[in-house]
C-alpha cells in the first residue's frame, strides 16, 4: 500500500513511502502507523516508534517494482499487455466482458497503468488464473523499460499513439518506439493497420486487426472502431469462436469504466455506474464513493439481478467492508433498505427523494432497471448539459505542472463557479489532485468552497468591506490592492484582536485594473512593517496581454515586477512569495518568470490561443442538447418571433432544447450561429427564443432525440466564441445555471 487514505484496519500490510508529484510519502508514515501499519519501506530516514519494522532502500518505488517483478516470476499463466495513447481501459474491460465466461481473468484495476499503477496491478495478480490483462502507459522516454520488466507480457495489444500526448518525446517516431518496447518479448502483438509498419520495422511479431475481416461485428452505437477491431482480433486469437463473439458483441457495454458524476436533487452528489456489477468494478466504484470528500454521508443503491449466488455473498462482504451509511438494494422491483434509517417508504420514487446531502453511488448490471431510478435523482431532468472530461482536465493539470519548476506552487483560479464548471466538483477535483492554492473573485465564492469541505488556502481577488467578517470566519486570504483597503482591513483586524492575518498584495504593473502602483510600493512596505495585524504571504501582478505573441508588453510588466520583488525583498523582513503568470503566461514563459507560484485558469480546461500550447492541451468541455421536434416548412413560411425569417425554399427545421436563458445568445439568431447534428453544421433559423432555438436541418439525416453539439469535439469552443465576437471565457461563464453539469471520469 502507498496511500494512507485507503488503509483499512490491516496490520499485515507494508507501507511503501513513495514520492508523489506534490508530497513525499515519507510524510504519511505517521498516519499509516496510526492506522495500524507496522512495516515500512522508505527511501530516506524516518523516525517511527520501536514496534515498527523499517526497511530503508535507495528508492522506494524501485523496491516496489522489484517486488512486483518477483511476484510476476511466480506466475505461469500468460499476460496480455495493452499500451497506446487511447482505448486501453475500454479494451481491457471489453476483453474481460468477452472472456470472463470462458476463462478466469485477472486484470488491472481501474486505469492503473503508471509506474506505481502497474506495480500495484501486478502485485494484485493471483498465482492461479488463466489470463492476466495489464495496461501500461508512459509519458516520458525511458519509462517503458521498468514497466516491461514487471509485466513481461506474452501477448501485446497496441492501440496506437495520437498526437496529443507527444510533448515529452522528441518526435512521433520516438513516441511510438518507446511504447513498442513493451512488446519486445511478446509472441504476438495485435494492432490496427496504420501501425503495422511501425511494428514491422522494429521486428516485433504482430498481427493486424483488419476492418474488412470484422466489418460485420462493428457496433455503430459504440465510438472508436479501432478499439472494437482490436478486441475482436484479440478475442479470436485467444480462441473465442466467432459465433460466440458475434452474440456477445451486441451487449458490449458502452463507455465501460466511465463513471458519470452529477449534482442531484436535495444537494446530493450522484455517481452513476450502471454498466456492470462484477466485483472489481464494484470495488472501484465504492472506493471512489468513499474517497470523495464532497459529502460525508455515503449511500449505495445496488441491483444484483443476474449475479450468481456465490458472487452475491462476495458482493455483500465487499459492501460491508466499505461501511456506507445507507444501503438500498433493488429486489423484485422494490427497493429494500438493508442498512440505514428505518424502513422508509416502499414507494421507490418517494424513498429516493428522501435522500439528502449525500454522495450516492448507483450500481447495477448493464441494462439494469436501476437506470430508470437515476433519472429521479437528477436535479435537472432536461436533456441539455455541459460536460467536463476530468481525464482531460487532469492531463492539462499535469501538463502545466511539468512546465513549471518543481518548487513552484500552483494556484488554480476557480472564480465564477470555476469558469462555469460548477461550484463544487472542480475545486474538489483540484484538491484531490494536490494543487496548492485556490483563487476566487469574491469572498462569497470562498465561503461556498469552505462550506463544502475545501480546506486548501483560498485567495480572494476582490476584497470588499462587507466581506471582512466572512474572510476571517472562513479562513480566506484577501488581496489588498489599495491603501484604503489596507487601512480598513487592518482596522477591522484590530477590532477583532487578530494578529498576523494572511494577506496578498496586488501590484498593477500596467493593466490598470485593481492594484497598487509601483510608485506606491515604498510607502506600502513602510505601512506593512508598522502593523502586526497582517502577514504578507505573497505579492503578485497580472499580465494584460499574455496571449498576444506579437507584443512584448508582458515582458515589460514582468520586468517591472522584478523591480517590485527587489523592493519587497529589501524592505520586508519575513519571506514572502511572488507570482505573476496566468495560464497563457505559463504556456508562454515557464519555466522563466514563474517566481514562487503561478495562477492557472482557463488553461485547465484545455484552451489556449498560443498555437503550440493548444496542441498539447486537451479541450475538456462540451455543450450538448437534443432535437425536440422536426418540421417540414414550405417556401414563404415564417419561423420564430418577429417573423424575422422567411423560408426562401421548402425546408426542414429542427427545434433544439436551448435558448438565450441558457446562455445561447440571441445574437446567434438568423444564421449567425450554428450547431452540429450528425456531423453536419446546422444554421440557426429565425430568432433564438428564451428556451428553444430553430435550426436548418434540410441537409441532415436525423430524428427526434438526436444529439446536438453546441460546442465540443466537432465545433470548437473557440469557433463558437468567434461567432459571437467574444472569447471562450465569456461563453463558459455565461452558460445558464439551469444547465446540468456532467463530469466524466
Ligand atoms: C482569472 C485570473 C487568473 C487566471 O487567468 P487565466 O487567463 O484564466 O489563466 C489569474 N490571475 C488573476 C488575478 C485572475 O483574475
Amino acid at each position: 500500500m502507498y496511500d494512507t487514505r485507503k488503509i483499512g484496519t490491516s496490520r499485515n500490510g507494508v507501507f511503501f513511502a513513495l514520492k508523489g508529484i506534490n508530497k513525499d510519502g515519507i510524510t504519511y508514515c505517521e498516519d499509516a502507523y496510526k492506522k495500524g501499519v507496522r512495516c515500512f519501506v522508505v527511501g530516506s530516514k524516518v523516525s517511527l516508534p520501536e514496534d515498527c519494522f523499517v526497511i530503508q532502500v535507495e528508492d522506494a518505488l524501485q523496491a516496489l517494482q522489484a517486488l512486483a517483478k518477483y511476484h510476476r516470476s511466480l506466475i505461469q499463466y500468460p499476460i496480455i499487455a495493452i499500451t497506446g495513447s487511447y482505448g486501453k481501459t475500454t479494451i481491457k474491460e471489453w476483453m474481460y466482458f468477452i472472456l470472463k465466461d470462458h476463462f478466469r481473468i485477472s486484470r488491472t484495476p481501474k486505469s492503473y497503468n503508471s509506474q506505481i499503477g502497474v506495480a500495484h496491478s501486478i502485485l494484485e495478480l493471483p498465482i492461479e488464473s488463466d489470463f492476466g490483462i495489464i495496461e501500461a502507459d508512459i509519458s516520458h522516454p525511458g519509462e517503458m523499460d521498468a514497466l516491461e520488466a514487471m509485466i513481461a507480457p506474452q501477448i501485446g495489444i497496441f492501440t496506437g499513439v495520437g498526437n496529443y500526448y507527444t510533448h515529452n518525446f522528441e518526435n512521433q517516431e520516438q513516441h511510438i518506439s518507446e511504447h513498442l518496447k513493451l512488446f519486445e518479448r511478446c509472441n504476438t502483438t495485435i494492432t490496427v493497420e496504420e501501425f503495422g509498419s511501425d511494428l514491422r520495422r522494429r521486428k516485433i511479431q504482430f498481427q493486424l486487426a483488419k476492418k474488412e475481416k470484422w466489418s460485420k461485428f462493428i457496433q455503430n452505437r459504440l465510438p472508436f472502431v479501432n478499439n472494437q477491431l482490436l478486441l475482436f482480433e484479440a478475442s479470436s486469437y485467444l480462441g473465442i469462436p466467432t459465433d460466440v463473439l458475434e452474440k456477445k458483441v451486441n451487449n458490449l457495454p458502452q463507455l465501460p469504466g466511465r463513471l458519470e458524476i452529477f449534482e442531484g436533487i436535495n444537494d446530493n452528489l450522484v455517481i452513476d455506474d450502471t454498466y456492470n456489477i462484477d466485483i472489481d468494478a464494484l470495488d472501484q466504484a465504492l472506493e471512489y464513493l468513499m474517497a470523495s470528500k464532497e459529502k460525508t454521508k455515503k449511500v449505495l443503491i445496488l441491483e444484483t439481478k443476474g449475479v450468481e449466488e456465490f458472487q452475491k455473498d462476495k458482493i455483500i462482504q465487499l459492501v460491508e467492508r466499505y461501511a456506507v451509511q445507507d444501503l438500498l438494494v433493488l429486489e423484485n422491483n422494490s427497493l429494500v433498505r438493508k442498512k440505514g434509517f428505518a424502513n422508509g417508504s416502499s414507494d421507490i420514487p418517494v424513498l429516493l427523494r428522501s435522500i439528502e446531502n449525500s454522495a450516492i453511488l448507483i450500481k447495477g448490471p448493464f441494462n439494469s432497471s436501476v437506470n430508470q431510478w437515476v433519472e429521479i435523482l437528477k436535479k435537472k431532468s432536461h436533456e441539455t448539459y455541459l460536460s467536463f472530461d476530468l481525464k482531460a482536465i487532469k492531463h492539462n493539470l499535469n501538463y502545466f505542472r511539468e512546465l513549471i519548476p518543481a518548487d513552484t506552487k500552483l494556484l488554480v483560479m476557480v472564480k465564477a463557479a470555476a469558469y462555469g464548471a460548477g461550484e463544487i466538483k472542480i475545486p474538489h477535483f483540484l484538491q484531490e489532485n494536490g494543487v496548492d492554492y485556490l483563487g476566487v473573485a469574491y469572498a462569497d465564492e470562498g465561503v461556498v468552497l469552505r462550506r463544502n469541505n475545501i480546506h486548501l488556502p483560498i485567495m480572494v481577488m476582490n476584497t470588499e468591506k462587507d466581506a471582512y467578517s466572512d474572510i476571517v470566519r472562513f479562513d480566506l486570504e484577501p488581496s489588498i490592492y489599495s491603501f484604503e483597503v489596507l487601512n480598513s482591513f487592518v482596522y477591522f483586524l484590530q477590532t477583532q484582536n487578530l494578529e498576523n492575518f494572511p494577506i496578498h498584495i496586488k501590484i498593477d504593473t500596467g493593466m490598470n485594473r485593481l492594484g497598487f502602483k509601483p510608485s506606491e510600493v515604498p510607502e506600502l512596505i513602510q505601512n506593512i512593517n508598522e502593523t502586526r495585524f497582517i502577514c504578507v504571504k505573497s505579492v503578485f501582478t497580472h499580465l494584460s496581454d499574455a496571449d498576444n505573441l506579437s507584443s512584448d508588453f508582458s515582458e515589460e510588466q514582468l520586468k517591472a515586477f522584478d523591480d517590485i520583488q527587489n523592493l519587497f525583498g529589501k524592505g520586508l523582513s519575513s519571506a514572502i512569495a511572488f507570482h505573476a503568470l496566468n495560464s497563457e503566461g505559463i504556456l508562454r514563459y515557464a519555466p522563466n518568470h514563474t517566481f514562487n507560484m503561478v495562477r492557472l485558469g482557463l488553461g485547465l480546461f484545455g484552451y489556449s490561443k498560443l498555437p503550440n500550447a493548444s496542441k498539447r492541451l486537451l479541450p475538456a468541455v462540451a455543450w450538448k442538447t437534443t432535437l425536440a421536434q422536426i418540421k417540414n416548412i414550405q417556401k414563404g413560411e415564417f419561423v420564430g418571433y418577429g417573423k424575422s425569417f422567411t423560408a426562401s425554399r421548402d425546408m426542414t427545421i429542427g427545434i433544439i432544447r436551448v435558448g438565450y436563458a441558457d446562455g445561447f445568445s440571441r445574437r446567434l439568431s438568423n444564421g449567425v450561429g450554428s450547431v452540429i447534428i450528425n456531423k453536419t453544421p446546422c444554421k440557426v433559423v429565425g430568432n433564438v427564443c428564451m428556451d428553444m432555438t430553430m435550426v436548418d436541418i434540410s441537409q441532415v439525416q436525423c430524428s427526434i432525440g438526436d444529439e446536438v453539439e453546441i460546442f465540443g469535439e466537432q465545433q470548437s469552443l473557440f469557433y463558437f466564441a468567434e461567432q459571437l465576437a467574444t472569447i471562450p471565457y465569456e461563453i463558459l461563464t455565461t452558460v445558464g445555471k439551469r444547465i446540468w453539469r456532467l463530469y466524466h471520469l
